[in-house]
């Protein structure tokens, strides 16, 4: 009797899924399709791509064939209906808000968060009219207490940027479900493989996949993934582009005729078209080599980070090291039920020496990099509130977790003795 194989595994799938040898030469990497534009085969097929009734390249600013596998390899690995790739993770938040919001709309965000997103929501969205209501992302009511009327969203990181703190995203999601709200996940510092935000309540997950997906620091992306959970026709709101005919296409209701990943096509057919955030064709396919090994570096990158975090925590000039995957961290049962693989590779510690020692310390570092990224091969370092939380009051880099005191590090997959010593040696100077 003939049975049915088991569905593949996630490495088989970071490094199959979405992709074939190429029909046209076989070759057997995805190949760069570095072009604009595609030509119909006849004037009733290009009316048909434009209509949306059928699927096909159109131009590189709408979609392309190397992010299209991609696309079909991010979906699978978090187990989405559709992805849409697009040229930064901001730009994915973008679209993803344009998508559910009209002007006057709020949505609810926890505020440990990564810095980049606290402005956009604080300075760029206000422009559009879109409000943010700022959460507490370890008191999952403080979101329910934020929920009013005009409420159309909930937003969160899995772990939290910059303190690597584990968000209860289960619980979160709980809340979105009982208001009948979507509930949106940035996984980018999980990445798929320590945690699916879509098993604990998440309709729609954002990550940049400049960090741990692409995992080389060697090129910008983001990603939004449908996750099919989202009854757009019955929601108790209006999401307006779903549910709205859309005069750009003769009339037609997206969220009716595209069902369970109708907000990846709107994300596609309104945002990405009218805003025009497009991923490069060469990102996309140096994010897809990227993924491949993406298992094998989530493993070395926790591993790593553990070792790291032990020995900070005992180190005399360290005051306090936050990292949810050490057994006295007070995550760390929400990291072992949500991403019970690992705790990821970033996290902060807090210097006895305060804001002149974190100065000291990312000047005297030989093997790390001083620079404002996350999610490298190469181990990398931060002094938050001397950078990347500048432009944040005193009182917002606290809620931030970026105090004077406080360094930001993301482990790299070299050898952990070498990231030790570079640390002692630092520490030492
Ligand atoms: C980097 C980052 C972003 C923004 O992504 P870009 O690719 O830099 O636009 C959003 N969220 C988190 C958690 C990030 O680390």
């Amino acid at each position: 009797m003939p049975t049915t194989p088991p569905p593949p595994g996630f490495a088989t799938l970071a490094i199959h899924a979405g992709a074939a040898p190429d029909p046209a030469t076989g070759a057997r990497i995805t190949p760069i399709y570095q072009t604009s534009a595609y030509v119909f085969n006849s004037v009733d097929h290009a009316a048909s791509l434009f209509g949306l009734e059928s699927f096909g390249n159109i131009y590189t600013r709408i979609g392309n064939p190397t992010q299209a596998v991609l696309e079909q390899r991010i979906a699978a690995l978090e187990g989405g209906t559709a992805a849409l790739a697009v040229a930064s993770g901001h730009a994915a938040q973008l679209l993803v808000f344009h998508t559910l919001m009209e002007t006057g709309d709020q949505f609810v965000a926890a505020r440990q968060l990564y810095g980049g997103s606290v402005n956009q929501f604080n300075h760029a969205f206000k422009k559009f009219g879109w409000e943010v209501a700022w959460a507490d992302g370890t008191d999952p009511e403080s979101f329910e207490r934020a929920i009013t009327p005009k409420t159309r969203a909930l937003f969160c990181e899995s772990i939290a940027n910059p303190g690597g703190v584990m968000i209860d995203i289960a619980a979160i999601g709980k809340i979105a479900k009982k208001h009948g709200l979507p509930f949106i996940v940035d996984n980018t510092l999980a990445s798929p493989y320590l945690c699916q935000p879509k098993q604990h309540g998440a309709d729609i997950i954002v990550h940049s996949m400049t960090k741990f997906l692409g995992g080389h620091g060697n090129s910008i992306g983001g990603v939004i993934v449908d996750c099919g959970t989202f009854d757009w026709l019955k929601a108790k709101h209006r999401y307006k582009t779903l549910v709205e005919p859309n005069p750009s296409y003769n009339g037609m209701t997206l969220g009716e005729t595209f069902g369970n990943f109708a907000f990846a096509i709107a994300c596609r057919v309104m945002g990405l078209r009218d805003l025009g955030p497009a991923i490069a064709p060469f990102n996309a396919f140096l994010i897809l080599t990227g993924i491949e090994t993406l298992p094998l570096r989530m493993e070395k990158h926790c591993a790593n980070t553990l070792a790291v975090a032990g020995h900070l925590a005992k180190h005399p000039k360290v005051a306090w090291v936050n990292y949810a995957g050490l057994a006295s961290n007070k995550d760390n049962a929400i990291q072992k039920r949500l991403a019970p693989k690992g705790a990821g590779a970033v996290f902060t510690f807090g210097l006895k020496g305060g804001y002149a020692a974190g100065v000291s310390l990312v000047s005297n570092v030989k093997l790390f990099s001083h620079l404002a990224n996350i999610g490298d091969t190469r181990s990398l370092i931060i002094h938050p509130a001397s950078t990347t939380h500048r432009q944040l009051t005193d009182a917002q880099r606290i809620a931030a977790g970026a105090g004077p005191d406080v360094v930001r590090l993301s482990i790299g997959i070299e050898d952990a003795a070498d990231i030790i010593g570079d640390l002692d040696q630092a520490l030492a100077g």
